[in-house]
């Protein structure tokens, strides 16, 4: 506080002049609390953050790699559909046809033998006619089944028509293919489909074709098993008819 010229009226007679330093006022603010404070709200704000962005990042993470797993599994998925048969779980045409071609350049290249059945239902139209198209689709599933558990490993069995399949059977020779072959229609027609009412037997008949040095491509193979088929229907169907 310093001496003015109005306290000089007041403080007469004392040796006082203006601008003498009359007292002074200390003032003191404890903010040490107060930092301490703020450092701790900081603290909370920057670990909020971080535990924030790293549960951000960690959704992120999870959900990326869930959305590539099931793009995976769709892709796997899809893939398998275009190769499968969808009524009997089989390979399809266009499948059978690719493992054909695989094989037969195998065998050609190993010089080994391979050999192809050509299976057909017998009569599966009246199967369809007197138990209805469902009744028939199950005979084909049935039919499929007994197929998969005839033949060995590495068989390849496909569906490639209405009621007309394909076996593939790699590195055997033309009497190995005919007793797979009748083993397969034995077991077809050992068993009866359906119940009740609708209770059938099936039969199948089915051509067999080794392959051939004069062979250029699966052609001459498919040509030479569907001519074997024909001769067991005309035969009289449920037989195996060979090269
Ligand atoms: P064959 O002994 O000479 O082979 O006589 P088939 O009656 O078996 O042969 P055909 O070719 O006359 O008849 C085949 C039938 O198969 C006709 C068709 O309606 C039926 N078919 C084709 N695809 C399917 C299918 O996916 N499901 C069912 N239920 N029937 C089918
Ligand atoms: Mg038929
Ligand atoms: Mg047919």
């Amino acid at each position: 506080l310093y001496a003015e010229s109005s306290c000089l009226g007041c403080h007469r007679g004392v040796d006082i002049r203006q601008g003498d330093i009359l007292g002074a006022v200390s003032i003191s603010i404890p903010i040490q609390g107060l930092l301490n404070e703020t450092r701790h709200t900081r603290l909370i704000i920057l670990m909020s953050a971080i535990i924030l962005i790293g549960f951000l990042i960690a959704i992120t993470y999870f959900m990326t790699l869930r959305l590539a797993t099931d793009l995976k599994n769709a892709q796997a998925r899809l893939q398998s559909m275009a190769l499968t048969d969808e009524l009997t779980g089989l390979n399809n045409r266009r499948q059978v046809m690719a493992r054909l071609e695989e094989e037969f350049q195998r065998a050609i290249r190993l010089g080994e033998s391979i050999c192809l059945i050509a299976l057909d239902i017998d009569r599966f139209k009246r199967i369809n006619d007197s138990y209805g198209h469902p009744f028939g689709d199950l005979v084909l599933k049935r039919v499929a089944e007994r197929l998969l558990s005839s033949v060995r490993p590495y068989d390849v069995v496909g569906r490639v028509g209405g009621e007309e399949f394909l076996i593939i059977a790699p590195a055997s020779p033309s009497d190995e293919a005919l007793s797979l072959a009748s083993r397969i229609i034995t077991t077809i027609r050992q068993e009866t489909i359906g119940e009740g009412a609708a209770r059938v037997t099936v039969t199948a008949s089915a051509g067999v074709a080794v392959i051939s040095t004069h062979d250029t491509d699966i052609d001459d193979l498919l040509r030479r098993a569907d001519r074997a088929l024909y001769q067991a229907k005309t035969e009289g169907r449920n037989r195996v008819a060979g090269p």
